[in-house]
């Protein structure tokens, strides 16, 4: 039986049957993907906490590093400079430009070391670079689409997070008005109203896909 998911519309939805199980040999990718302020990175750092086959993939970006992140762990922190040297030498299998000027992208050679080292890989990465990686590796790939309660709610969390200027804050909310429009291209949309239960079926629903349960 397929797990079933509440649309942010309140209607229910079954992942779809050909995503289940999975081979167990080969390495998966596990795409989550929402508006920013949606508690994505905070799903997926829960699910590396809890399932061990996951490696996070460690993505590139040209924006400043925050307090209390790692170069190398959390994000490759590149130059605009050095980041646009690897979009010439064709070394992302996707990037974005995206808010005005920051870069963010995945290297060929990032998911290659995690599948090499036996792990399946976990993004967290921005909507339309989810659907990126959905369409290069399809049935592979499981994109989940966090979505928040509702835009005054995202805006609430996102202040709290005291992590933006009023400007960045504005830029993040108007893309999230746009992003919530590709939640149906998702194979699963997750409402995170509830951090608790929303972690509980984002680790059910991973488990089934990679054939853990
Ligand atoms: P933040 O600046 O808050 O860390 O991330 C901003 C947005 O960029 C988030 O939605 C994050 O998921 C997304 N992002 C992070 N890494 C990548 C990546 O490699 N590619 C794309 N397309 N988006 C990314």
């Amino acid at each position: 039986m397929g797990l079933i998911y509440q649309k942010p519309g309140g209607d229910t939805f079954e992942l779809k049957s050909g995503l289940l199980p999975g081979k167990m040999a080969e390495g998966k990718l596990i795409i989550f993907s929402a508006p920013s302020g949606s508690g994505k990175t905070t799903l997926v750092k829960h699910l590396l906490k809890h399932i061990p086959e996951l490696s996070f993939s460690v993505s590139c970006t040209t924006r400043d590093k925050r307090k209390n992140e790692i170069d190398g762990k959390d994000y490759y922190f590149l130059t605009v400079d050095e980041f646009k040297q690897k979009i010439k030498n064709q070394e992302f299998i996707e990037y974005e430009e995206v808010y005005g000027g920051r870069y963010y992208g995945t290297l060929h050679t990032e998911i290659d070391r995690l599948w090499n080292a036996g792990k399946h890989v976990i993004f967290d990465i921005d909507v339309k670079g989810g659907l990126n990686l959905k369409k290069q590796f399809k049935e592979r790939a499981l994109a989940v689409f966090v979505s928040p309660p509702s835009l005054t709610e995202l805006e609430k969390r996102l202040r709290e997070r005291c992590t933006e200027s009023e400007e960045t804050l504005k830029m993040r909310l108007d893309k999230a008005d746009k992003e919530l429009s590709y939640a149906k291209d998702f194979d699963v949309v997750l409402v995170n109203e509830n951090l608790e239960k929303a972690e509980i079926k984002a680790e059910k629903l991973v488990k089934s896909f990679l054939n853990l349960q």
